[in-house]
């Protein structure tokens, strides 16, 4: 008798290779055995005409906070992920001084769009070191495995205090830095992050560390290879190449551990990509591993009348007179024609050219729609539509956005949409140096919500695109399961096989559907947050237990903080 046994299936393991029907049985919340299963299981699940897939495991999110008052983890379970990694891209919790909360609290707020009033009043701060956190993290039950990286903001506002943006630091400043990430990575933590973008600002400027010089990254990234494990992640203006690339490769050589950063088509410079991941292959037949971290659709901000950002949000009668009232009465007054009139006449109130061009990128911005649409050929841009109507691009955009009782979503993808197509991002998923990651899952609330990443893969990209080549099923999986688990060393888990973790999915792919993202104040002291639900899911199964029922949480917490390797 198994603990759980998950009958009749058609199994896609994760390791790529040709799907097959079988059975799964777990006993003590691992994979007892794949294939023909003759004894019956204390619980039984039918898959049969259902894929069964390994948990998705998700590298790059931002739960950070979210992690330490909510045991669901929502949008990320939603959709099959039942491992991820937070702590990215230099912003986090951990380690904190006394005082130090608030500012914290700003940089995430300003890099990643989380309500602050939503972090005050959820996080508690038990901790002060980062093994501390760690341990908080950790006594929480929760409905999916979790894993924490160390922040280099908060690492720089932990060491330098008041000169936590500086860009001088001394010798004696960089080992200390080195010593708390070395304390956190045998604690568990499984890497190091750091934001060298000028697009991540709070009220203070760019982050700290953010033009940080090769030696103190250097000095920092010591620390991974000393402690024997984790991975450093970072996401940069520069997108791997020089000056950044000869430290990076510096890193590699000296501590043999992996590096990973976002990578993107941008529209500045079109084809970057291409020469990088030449040049990462060529690096990876030496044995050094960086990873370019890429997504299976583009960032895209999705501009809504309860977003950020939407191509009115600047406009004077907008603030003056909307932007402080509730949706409902909002969307009533912009049906009135002389609002609309007057909106309509006026200009975004900035002399920003960055902002403007965000908010007004006409051929760049598509209506979502529901089921929502992230390939939309150029043809159904605000541009392409008001130069066939005869009306202007203000105009479609206004109307698009009162559909749906005014909840309608615009998508502006950021970066990764250059030709309006996806056949970049194509390259770039199935380059056999890159890892799958970038959905931000718990963060950019008011204006992206990409958690739903992983299901996208499988709807778009192995069962639904129709404007190029698919990736095939078995791939796909892979990609989001033992290929993210492998770059980030979680050996135990990312494929279906005898002694793994039973994390697992049945997707009934036919019925697999994305729903429209939608805007809800769930958040503490009521915060709100872009959630997207899926439908197809029949169980999600963390540890042999199963979290999630036909889209329902069953109320199990078998999810952990995962710990790295603790160095010997
Ligand atoms: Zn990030």
């Amino acid at each position: 008798m198994h603990d759980l046994v998950i009958r009749g299936g058609t199994i896609v393991d994760g390791t790529g290779a040709p799907r097959f029907e079988g059975d799964v049985a777990v006993d003590a919340g691992r994979i007892a055995a794949v294939g023909r299963v003759e004894s019956r299981g204390r619980r039984e699940l039918d898959a049969r005409h259902r894929l069964v897939t390994p948990g998705f495991v998700d590298v790059h999110t931002h739960y950070d906070g979210q992690v330490t008052w909510d045991p669901e983890l929502a949008p990320s379970s939603w959709h099959g992920v039942t491992t991820l990694v937070m702590g990215n891209c230099g912003v986090g919790f951990a380690p904190v001084r006394p005082g130090q909360e608030d500012f914290l609290i700003e940089l995430m707020e300003g890099v990643e769009d989380i309500p602050g009033t939503a972090l005050h009043e959820g996080i508690d701060w038990r901790w002060e070191s980062f093994p501390e956190y760690l341990d908080a993290v950790g006594a929480m039950p929760r409905a999916l495995d979790v894993a924490a990286q160390v922040p280099h903001c908060a690492v720089r506002a932990y060491v330098l205090g008041e000169r936590a943006h500086d860009l001088e630091v001394s010798a004696a400043e960089i080992a200390e830095m080195a010593r708390l990430t070395r304390d956190a990575l045998r604690a568990g933590a499984l890497g190091f992050s750091t934001s060298r973008t000028i697009l991540h600002r709070s009220r203070h400027g760019l982050v700290p560390g953010t033009h940080s010089k090769p030696e103190e990254l250097l000095g920092i990234g010591a620390a991974l290879g000393e402690a024997g494990h984790g991975v450093f992640e970072m996401v940069s203006d520069l997108q791997g190449q020089e000056p950044d690339l000869s430290w990076m490769r510096a890193f590699c050589e000296a501590t043999g551990r992996a590096l990973t950063f976002a990578l993107a088509q941008t529209p500045f410079a079109p084809t970057a990509w291409r020469d990088t991941l030449g040049r990462v292959e060529a690096l990876a037949v030496q044995g050094l591993r960086i990873v370019p971290q890429v997504p299976c659709r583009p960032t895209g901000m999705l501009f809504g009348l309860q977003s950020t950002l939407h191509p009115f949000v600047l406009h004077p009668t907008w603030r003056r007179e909307l932007a402080e009232h509730p949706h409902a009465a909002r969307v009533a007054r912009l049906r009135a024609p002389e609002l609309r009139a007057r909106l309509l006449a006026e200009e975004p109130a900035t002399r920003d050219p960055i902002a403007r061009a965000l908010v007004s990128n006409w051929p760049r911005i598509f209506p979502l729609g529901d089921p929502p649409d992230y390939e939309p050929p150029e043809e159904r841009s605000v541009a392409a539509t008001a130069a066939r109507d005869g009306r202007r691009p203000e105009e479609v955009a206004y109307d698009w956005l009162l559909e749906r009782d005014g909840t309608a979503l615009l998508f502006a993808p950021l970066a990764n949409y250059v030709d309006c197509d996806f056949e970049a991002i194509r390259a770039m998923m199935l380059h056999p140096s890159t890892v799958l990651g970038l959905s931000d899952g718990g963060a950019h609330c008011g204006l992206i919500c990409d958690a739903s990443m992983p299901t996208y893969l499988l709807t778009h990209w192995a069962r639904d695109r129709a404007r190029g080549p698919r990736i095939p099923l078995e791939q796909a999986v892979r990609l989001q399961t033992a290929n993210t688990a492998a770059v980030w060393g979680l050996g135990d888990r990312g494929t279906l096989e005898p002694g793994k973790r039973a994390d697992l999915n049945v997707v009934d792919l036919d019925a697999l559907r994305l729903r429209a993202p939608e805007m809800v104040h769930d958040l503490p002291a009521g915060g709100r947050r872009l959630v997207q639900r899926a439908e197809g899911y029949g169980a999600t199964v963390v540890a042999g237990e199963v979290t999630f029922e036909d889209g329902e949480r069953t109320g199990a917490l078998p999810g952990r903080l995962v710990r790295g390797p603790r160095a010997c």
